[in-house]
Parts: structure tokens; C-alpha cells; sequence
């Protein structure tokens, strides 16, 4: 794949991979999950990447479809959860959106007897660290008071009654943004719907190498409790949660373990052949008593199968996500100009270049970065102009977490990528094409325009910027998603 243009046309890619790779009839069964109707929801939904990307699969597969098999039931997104209003806005604006429910915070929806119970042992833990920190114990050993905290909440969550699970799963109402009420949390599954999928992109900041690191004693501790709670209300057939890589995932066999199977891929967008380095971790749960995975799919390791399956060469580089029109490029270099109280154009009448509106400590990291590449490059003997070098860098991570090279790196929420050929940083629109939205290109036969690109341009910069870096990578989770519902069958009963 060498263009963004074929980068974003990966939804065929990923079929023919299918129907290439795999079991002659894979195709067909597929093809047959989204006909007969798949129910999904997601919580941490972010501005949606999921259902962005479910949306292009369904589209693609049923393009494949032998004729006479239309009259299809396929996708319906039932519910969208997000803290953030403008998460919140985004997904609003998803087409059919009016059709599901968006709910805000998901704590505001757990039992307040089980909110009770867990703050009052989250607090007990909270004092118990405050006091290793006074007695200066080790890190290893204050994160293990969160590991234990999370082994006696879920001792808790895991022992309420299916009595009580089906009493607050029936009950359950919480502020709907979208319909602008008190809507049900879950409905009852709809039978026209076979199977039913929960996506989750589980906050990942405490676990992350560069963020807060405080893993179980961090903010986001009693929204994955209540997630939990929630899984074993819904038991969907499917659940996907994705995470960064030090996520200790055996929590989820310690929290889910008596309902579901686990199965973990590890990878970043580079195995599908984008040049994109983002790896993380999908937790894919299968609920036991419906679904099992087919032979082929276990014949190895998932990880090993699902990289043979959907693996690609990476041929291009990180400058392919630096597309945007010049024009728009030079609107955004001029508010940055007017940001810092420069004139819109230079006096002598001519337009400025982006390293003249930017302040010094960003150019002064943008030239040590810069030069550092290039006396790397030397040692080996290679003598070139940085404006040939089609390399990228994020000029906001500390020395340890910058290298220039041909992938581009993992987006976070304040990330600006600078291309050295293109001699810029990302706009924010092409930061959210990097996680494969179509925002600057034409409408592709496997990729029509974003449709909600309207929306996304009345958000701030700083907004945008917050979505791609929390958001999954749109291609990445497709393939999770393609890989589970082709990889299992009904369970036998
Ligand atoms: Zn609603």
C-alpha cells in the first residue's frame, strides 16, 4: 500500500484478505453474521472510531454480496457512552444517530450500593498508599495496593446475585443526549438481532508508559468497575476492549473469567501496512455459552493467525498523513500568526512559513531532533538535505520518546507530528486522518468522504487533537472486530 489513498481503502484489503486466506466458506459466514444482524454498543466511545469503522466493513461486505441476498437486517448501534461533551457532539452527528442513545459519565449509572461499597474500599486503599508513599516504599509495591484493591472490588463485582444483575440491568435509566431524556441503559436484545457486541476503549492513561502510571489508584478505576458490572448485566456475545500494551489483561479473566474466553492480539497499525506505529492490545471476549472459536482460528496462537491473515508490508512512509490542500495549511499557519499577534502576512506582502509563526522552544526542539537524525544518518555515511527525508517526528515528547524515522509515531492527546520534508507539523484534521478518517480526500468506492467532517470542523484544535490521540485506529479495530465474528461459531449446546 503505497498512497493514502489506497491506505484508505483498507476495508476491501481486509476482505480479500479474508477470502483469500482463509476457509473457503469464511466469506460467506460473514457475510451472513451482518445479514442476519449484528446489535452493538460501545462504551468509552470517544468520537466513535468503532462504529466508523464497523460502518465501512458492512458496507464493503455487502458490496460482495451475491445478488438475491439483499433485504439486509446488518448493524445496529444501540449505544454510545463518552464523559467529554464534545466526544459527545461528534458522535451525535454519526449518521443514524438518532437511533441509538449517547449517555454521558457510565459512573452515574453503577448501584449505589455497590458505589457505596467500592468508594469506601477505594478510599481504604487511597490511605493505605498515602502511608507507603510516607514510609517510602518502592513503586512496584504501592502499585500492588492497587492490584489488591482491584482483586477485592472485583471479589465484590463478581459475587452479586444474576438476581440483582437482571433487576439493574431492567431498571437502569440514565440522561440520553441524543434523545434529550431518560432513556433505558440496556434494552432487551432485539430478536431480530442474532448476536450482540460491546466495544470499549478502556481508559488507558493510567497504564500508559507516558501518562499518569498509577494503574489501579488512578481516576479511571471505577469506570472500568462499572464496565465490568455492566459486561455481566448485558453478557453480550462479543465483547472487544482495547487498552495500551502494559494493561495487565489477566484482570479481565479474574473479572469475566466464569463467563468468557479471552483472547489477546497485540499489535500496532503497521501489520496492516499503514505506516503508523500505535500498538495496543485488544482483550477479545467470546461468552462461552454461545460462541467458540473455529478450529482455524486456534489452530496457533490468535496472534499468529490473525497476522498471517491480515499482515501487509509497510511501503510507504509517515509523510502520506501530511495531505491537507495548501490553502487550508496556510489558513491554519496564518491563525497561528494572529495567536501570537503577528500581522496575517509578512510585511513584505508574502505569506509566512510555519517555522516563522511557531515560538522558539518548539523550533529549538525541531532543529535538535533534526540534527540529531542527521548525524545518526551520518555515522552511516549518508549525507542528505532533511527537506528529502520523508520522516516524522512528535515534537511534544521529551528526548527519550523522540526519534525521527519513516513510521510515524503513536498520536497522544497533545501530539504534533512534524513531517521533515513537508517542513510542518500536522494540521489537526490530518492528526485524525492518521487514525484513518477520510477527511481531505475524494470519496473512495471502499471509503466515501467522513461524514461527519462538518461537525469536526466546528471543534477546537486542542478538542481535535484530544480525539486522535484517545481514539483507536480506525483500520486496527475493523480488523479485530472482522477477525472475531469470522474466527467463531455458535457453541454447540
Ligand atoms: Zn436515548
Amino acid at each position: 500500500m503505497n498512497s493514502m489513498e489506497d491506505l484508505l481503502q483498507w476495508p476491501d484489503k481486509l476482505i480479500s484478505a479474508i477470502s483469500g486466506k482463509l476457509p473457503a466458506e469464511t466469506l460467506q459466514s460473514l457475510q451472513e453474521a451482518f445479514r442476519v444482524g449484528i446489535c452493538v454498543s460501545t462504551d468509552f466511545s470517544g468520537m466513535g472510531c468503532p462504529e466508523y469503522a464497523i460502518g465501512l466493513l458492512q458496507r464493503t461486505l455487502l458490496s460482495k454480496c451475491p445478488t438475491g441476498q439483499v433485504g439486509t437486517v446488518g448493524i445496529r448501534f444501540t449505544r454510545c457512552t463518552d464523559k467529554q461533551p464534545h466526544c459527545r457532539r461528534v458522535l451525535m452527528n454519526h449518521p443514524g444517530a438518532d437511533q441509538r442513545c449517547c449517555f454521558g459519565d457510565m459512573l452515574g449509572r453503577m448501584p449505589t450500593g455497590v458505589a457505596t461499597m467500592l468508594t469506601s474500599m477505594l478510599t481504604e486503599a487511597k490511605q493505605e498508599l498515602k502511608e507507603a508513599k510516607a514510609e517510602k516504599c518502592t513503586r512496584q509495591e504501592q502499585l500492588e495496593i492497587g492490584s489488591e484493591f482491584m482483586k477485592r472490588a472485583l471479589h465484590l463485582v463478581t459475587r452479586i446475585s444474576p438476581e440483582d444483575l437482571a433487576q439493574w440491568r431492567q431498571d437502569t435509566h440514565s440522561h440520553c443526549f441524543q434523545h434529550e431524556g431518560m432513556c433505558k441503559v440496556f434494552p432487551p436484545p432485539c430478536s431480530q438481532f442474532k448476536l450482540t457486541c460491546n466495544i470499549a476503549g478502556v481508559n488507558c492513561y493510567d497504564f500508559s508508559s507516558r501518562g499518569a502510571r498509577l494503574g489501579w489508584m488512578g481516576d479511571s478505576t471505577m469506570s472500568f468497575l462499572q464496565w465490568v458490572l455492566e459486561r455481566r448485566m448485558e453478557r453480550d456475545h462479543i465483547v472487544i476492549a482495547e487498552c495500551v500494551v502494559p494493561f495487565p489483561h489477566s484482570i479481565l479473566d479474574l473479572a469475566l473469567g466464569d463467563l468468557y474466553d479471552l483472547a489477546v492480539l497485540s499489535f500496532s497499525p503497521t501489520l496492516l501496512g499503514k505506516p503508523y506505529a500505535r500498538k495496543r492490545k485488544y482483550m477479545i471476549l467470546t461468552l462461552r455459552s454461545s460462541l467458540t472459536w473455529r478450529p482455524w482460528a486456534t489452530a496457533r496462537s490468535h496472534c499468529d493467525v490473525f497476522s498471517d491473515t491480515f499482515g501487509m508490508k509497510v511501503m510507504t512512509s509517515g509523510a502520506i498523513f501530511f495531505r491537507a490542500p495548501d490553502d487550508e495549511v496556510q489558513e491554519w499557519i496564518k491563525a497561528m500568526a494572529m495567536k501570537r499577534g503577528l500581522p496575517t502576512v509578512r510585511s513584505s506582502g508574502r505569506l509566512w512559513s510555519y517555522f516563522q509563526v511557531i515560538g522558539p522552544g518548539a523550533r529549538n526542539r525541531i532543529t535538535s531532533t533534526e540534527d540529531a537524525t542527521l548525524a545518526k544518518l551520518a555515522t552511516n555515511g549518508t549525507h542528505v538535505d532533511p527537506r528529502r527525508l520523508d520522516f516524522t517526528f512528535d515534537t511534544t515528547q521529551s528526548k527519550d520518546f523522540t526519534a525521527a524515522s519513516l513510521t510515524c509515531p503513536a498520536l497522544t492527546q497533545r501530539s504534533l507530528m512534524f513531517c521533515m520534508s513537508k517542513r510542518r507539523c500536522q494540521t489537526p484534521f490530518e492528526a485524525l486522518e492518521t487514525h484513518g478518517f477520510n477527511l481531505y480526500g475524494e470519496a473512495l468506492e471502499h471509503h466515501p468522504m467522513c461524514p461527519f467532517k462538518d461537525i469536526l470542523g466546528e471543534c477546537s484544535e486542542a478538542q481535535l487533537r484530544s480525539l486522535a490521540g484517545n481514539g483507536m485506529d480506525v483500520p486496527s479495530i475493523g480488523a479485530v472486530f472482522l477477525f472475531v465474528l469470522a474466527g467463531t461459531s455458535e457453541a454447540a449446546t
